[in-house]
């Protein structure tokens, strides 16, 4: 049954403080829609008071400096993938992008409403992860930046308190040297498929050893996760075939997935300890 469209309130935010008054009073953000419409559709959606904020240029562009490039959380997958820096130094991100949704959703989907949704199968967060983002939470009591991979702390829970939006994501850049990057969706396709696994994993190597590794995994438990039991079984490695099954092995510790309509836990245990091998063979 769908939701009544009349009964929903939807303000238009002229500036960020007028968005975050609203927010503040208890007006939800309604940045693309897309998965706030979903749910309408699906007349799910508790009645309530929204406000657009898909046009505050507060939260729009994507700024590069030396130390970092930082999105405005209303870019959109279409600016993320069609981005240059993003393209070329954060590639897994840019494919995460690609692979969302279909063109459609990447015009109007935002980098910030993948985030304060909060599926724990959203394919950006594993990338935000592996390179170690950070994201700022506004409000009308000021600004914080927060460590993006302590940001979801159960299904469906964020740190984002009562009356904060988010409005930007830093991404640090990375000093050269020998990165090796793997990011894989798992899903019925590569495209209009919610992933049965995400992984998103980064290294670097120094004289054929792993001095550093960051890996985000999605759809593998309550919330995205950063692997930190095969982050460990690889770091200070050469990555060979004993590496291979170590990484496989630390896996099982980090992926603690479920059965659901979408996949099996077994299905989907198997494939992140696949992928954690295939990832210790890019580095090889
Ligand atoms: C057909 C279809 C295919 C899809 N495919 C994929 C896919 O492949 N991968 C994937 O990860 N997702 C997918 N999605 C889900 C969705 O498109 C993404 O999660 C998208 O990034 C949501 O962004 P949005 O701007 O549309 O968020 P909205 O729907 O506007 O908002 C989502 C949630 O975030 C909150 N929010 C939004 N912006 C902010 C902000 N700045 N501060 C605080 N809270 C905020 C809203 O209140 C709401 O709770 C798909 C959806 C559809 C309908």
């Amino acid at each position: 049954m769908r939701g009544n469209v009349p009964a929903y309130e939807l303000e238009l935010a002229g500036t960020l403080d007028e968005a975050l008054a609203l927010v503040e009073a208890g007006f939800l953000p309604f940045a693309g829609g897309t998965d706030v419409m979903v749910v309408l559709e699906a007349g799910k959606l508790p009645v309530a008071r929204y406000v657009s904020i898909l046009g505050l240029g507060e939260l729009a562009g994507v700024e590069v400096d030396d130390q970092a490039v930082t999105l405005g959380a209303n870019t959109t997958y279409r600016e993320v993938r069609e981005h240059p820096v993003v393209a070329a130094e954060f590639p897994m991100l840019a494919q995460a992008a690609v692979e969302s949704g279909a063109i459609a959703i990447q015009n109007r989907g935002t980098l910030g409403g993948n985030i304060m949704n909060a599926s724990p199968a959203a394919d950006s967060p594993p990338a935000l992860i592996a390179y170690g983002a950070q994201i700022e939470l506004v409000s009308r009591q000021g600004r914080r930046w927060v460590a993006y991979d302590t940001f979801h702390t159960g299904y469906k829970q964020t740190l984002a308190k009562p009356g904060e939006l988010l409005s930007r994501v830093r991404i640090p850049r990375r000093p050269d040297g020998d990165w090796r990057q793997l990011y894989d969706k798992v899903g019925t396709r590569s495209w209009q498929a919610i992933s049965k696994v995400c992984f998103a994993g980064i290294a670097r190597l120094e004289d054929g050893v792993v001095r550093e590794v960051r890996i985000g995994l999605g759809a593998v438990g309550p919330t995205v996760v950063r692997a930190d039991v095969t982050m460990k079984t690889l770091f200070g490695q050469r990555p060979d075939a004993a590496l291979e099954l170590a990484a496989k092995v630390a896996m099982a510790s980090d992926a603690r997935p479920i059965d659901d309509i979408r996949s099996t836990a077994f299905y989907r245990a198997t494939v992140a300890a696949n992928l954690a091998a295939a990832f210790v063979r890019a580095l090889a």
